[in-house]
């Protein structure tokens, strides 16, 4: 079987009813990022991260996945095909997908502040302060925050690396470790990148862009790569 890698951002969640930032402005829901996206905004402020992110975890109970998310699933009847997502929500594993890693962790889990390998699966949308690990101290969000490393960059490198088919939508490539995994996917790899704002990318070999949006452009290529290969 073929392996087939897609690179996913906010913009395939877009028309699900979940914002960009990008789009609105550099603004993330009416926030600045260092506000509630960074680990000085955690120390500054813990309630109104919380707060952020509950807002964001509530509001994905509230919408489904869209036509790109279902139609990526429906790859996995030819291709072993991995997902490599920056978003935090949770439509690719809803929409079908079976090979979802989040480089930037996931609304649904929080994690200790002592201890980052104890992480739970969140009951309901709510994280609280005073809400507490097995050891005694509070949880957050598991989420990766901008300026802090992104532990799975280097397996993300080596499954970009090993793709015969290279799928990137809905970034804008500039949140990086994650943008440059391109970088890794060898230069006679196909690639497709599907985004209505996409730019052109002279360096980048083999490289179609579609320029529309996910909900419209992922299904097409998905018909064409499972009536071709
Ligand atoms: P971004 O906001 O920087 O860029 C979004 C991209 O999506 C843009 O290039 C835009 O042109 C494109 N886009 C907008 N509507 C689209 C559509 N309907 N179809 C296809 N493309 C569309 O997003 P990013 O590059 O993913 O970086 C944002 C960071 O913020 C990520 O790291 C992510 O963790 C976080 N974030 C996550 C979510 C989510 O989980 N749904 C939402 C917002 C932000």
């Amino acid at each position: 079987m073929k392996k087939l890698v897609v690179l996913t951002g906010a913009g395939i969640s877009a028309e699900s009813g979940l914002k960009t930032f990008r789009d609105s402005n550099g603004l993330w829901e009416e926030h600045r990022v260092e506000d509630v996206a960074t680990y000085e905004a955690w120390v500054r402020n813990p309630a109104l991260v919380l707060e952020f992110y509950n807002q964001r975890r509530k509001q994905l109970y509230e919408v489904q996945p869209n036509a790109a998310h279902i139609a990526l699933a429906k790859l996995e009847e030819k291709f072993d095909v991995q997902v490599i997502t920056q978003n935090v929500d949770d439509l690719h594993e809803r929409g079908g997908s079976s090979q979802v890693m989040h480089l930037h962790g996931e609304l649904k889990k929080v994690r200790s502040t002592a201890d980052p390998n104890l992480v739970y699966t969140l009951d309901g949308w709510e994280l609280k302060l005073g809400d507490k690990c097995e050891k005694g101290s509070q949880l957050r969000p598991h989420i990766v925050w901008f300026g802090e490393a992104v532990p799975l960059i280097e397996e993300a490198a080596v499954l970009s690396s090993q793709a015969d088919i290279f799928i990137v939508i809905g970034t804008s490539l500039n949140v990086y470790p994650a943008a440059g995994l391109l970088n890794y996917v060898p230069g006679n790899t196909p690639k497709f990148l599907v985004d209505p704002n996409a730019s052109p990318m002279p360096w980048i070999r083999n490289l179609t862009i579609v320029k529309e949006k996910a909900g419209s452009g992922v299904p097409k290529i998905v018909d064409e790569l499972l009536q071709k290969d």
